[in-house]
């Protein structure tokens, strides 16, 4: 095994490095500003327009919403604050259940949390890493009730408000079958398309599949606004109630104004917007290039014993936000990730499952988790940024 991480790490270093020097920490996303970045936020400057109403708040909810291949958009501070939102706009109440992955970032599940309702924990899928959808169509044969109010957990008495489905690392998850198991039950889908900015499911894209998607701008998220969100919708009266929700619920006009109910100030300002505006016309060429990059992974890792580079599926096609490879155990895992770090590569280990973290011990679960538990156990994300290409194209 030791041999051939230290084959594995050794191609990595060469690869990256040649243009990048030994003493310099590579990343495993940093942000690049190559376009319109400083003329637009000059231009946001200069028109004094910084804060929570301006152009660029305007364009960027219609540009990332077609991305998105929908209709409406409404930008945000943060991605968790626009998952609140989105959860709150499929009806999720206090007490309920949401259902959601284990393996994820804890965002998803904060959001659920800040709803007052519980995340139920559930198992992944072993190619695409999502939901598993066989696993949630038993349990909500096998341990769910129709009742009056909803489709009932029998074991909690909670009612099952929604299920969130996140794209893991920018990869797709089924949602066909995901779809239509919900459909069946008759439950919400929130989409958490935050790391699939620009993927696509079977030639449809990412964050406008189910009723409600949404987007993260973060800054180690494909692109940036420094920090933001978005919500991803079809649904007129659905974009209208969570612009109003995420705008402190203001009505009226002018100096007669009030506001209808505890509403948040979760909207985007437009500095952040203007940055996202210049951001998002590079987003065609960020994706090709981390595809580009991904396909040199692939074949740098193709004839490496214990590592493979993780693929998107043939119906896929990803936006390859995090780039990842998979090792056989924990052990191979750690070395590799040791080996990686001391020679400032800073590759990283997938996520802590939801519930082992201290957050969320004693949470709901379906099941034993053993896939997404094996899943964390074995996958590492590699360096992804795009400025990685720059090295690349020499070779
Ligand atoms: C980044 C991320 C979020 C939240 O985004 P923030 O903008 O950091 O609040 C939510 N879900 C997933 C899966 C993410 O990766």
């Amino acid at each position: 095994m030791s041999d051939s991480i230290e084959r594995a790490v050794d191609a990595l270093e060469n690869f990256i490095r040649e243009d990048i020097s030994a003493d310099t920490p590579v990343p495993l996303h940093e942000p690049s500003f190559e376009g319109n970045e400083w003329k637009y936020l000059k231009d946001c400057l200069d028109s004094g327009w910084v804060s929570s109403i301006g152009s660029y708040v305007d364009q960027l909810e219609k540009e990332t919403a077609e991305v998105c291949g929908t209709k409406y958009g409404i930008a945000t501070v943060n991605g968790v604050s626009a998952l609140h939102a989105a959860l709150i706009g499929v009806g999720t109440q206090a007490n309920d259940i949401v259902i959601c992955p284990a393996l994820t970032f804890i965002a998803t599940a904060n959001a659920i949390s800040y709803c007052g309702a519980v995340p139920l924990f559930a198992d992944s899928e072993n190619v695409t890493f999502g939901l598993d959808p066989d696993k949630l169509e038993q349990f909500l044969k096998e341990e769910c009730v129709h009742h009056s109010k909803g489709l009932v957990h029998r074991q909690s008495g909670r009612r099952i408000a929604a299920i969130a489905v996140v794209h893991v690392f920018g990869h797709p998850a089924r949602m066909d079958e995901l779809l239509s198991i919900a459909q069946q039950y008759l439950i919400p889908v929130v989409e958490d398309a935050a790391e699939a900015l620009g993927s696509h499911y079977k030639e449809r894209p990412c964050g406008g599949l189910s009723q409600v998607g949404v987007i993260s701008f973060n800054g180690n998220k494909t692109i940036t606004t420094g920090g933001g969100g978005l919500i991803s919708t079809n649904d007129e009266v659905m974009a209208r109630r969570l612009k109003h929700l995420t705008t402190t619920a203001r009505t009226g006009q002018g100096w007669n104004f009030d506001h209808d109910k505890v509403g948040f100030n979760y909207r985007m300002p437009n500095l952040n917007a203007a940055l996202g505006c210049a951001q998002l016309e590079m987003l065609p060429e960020f994706i090709e290039r981390k595809r580009r990059l991904a396909k040199c992974y692939r074949d740098l890792f193709k004839d490496v014993d214990d590592v493979s580079f993780v693929s998107e599926q043939n119906w896929a096609r990803s936006n390859y936000w995090l780039c990842a490879i998979r090792v056989p155990d924990i052990a191979t895992r750690d070395y590799f990730l040791q080996l990686s770090n001391h020679k400032k590569l800073l590759t990283r280990p997938c996520w802590h499952l939801i519930p082992e973290t201290n957050a969320y011990q004693n949470s709901l679960k379906i099941d034993n988790l053993s896939v997404a538990k094996h899943l964390a156990e074995t996958l590492i994300n590699i360096p992804s940024s795009p400025i990685l290409s720059v090295a690349m194209d020499k070779h």
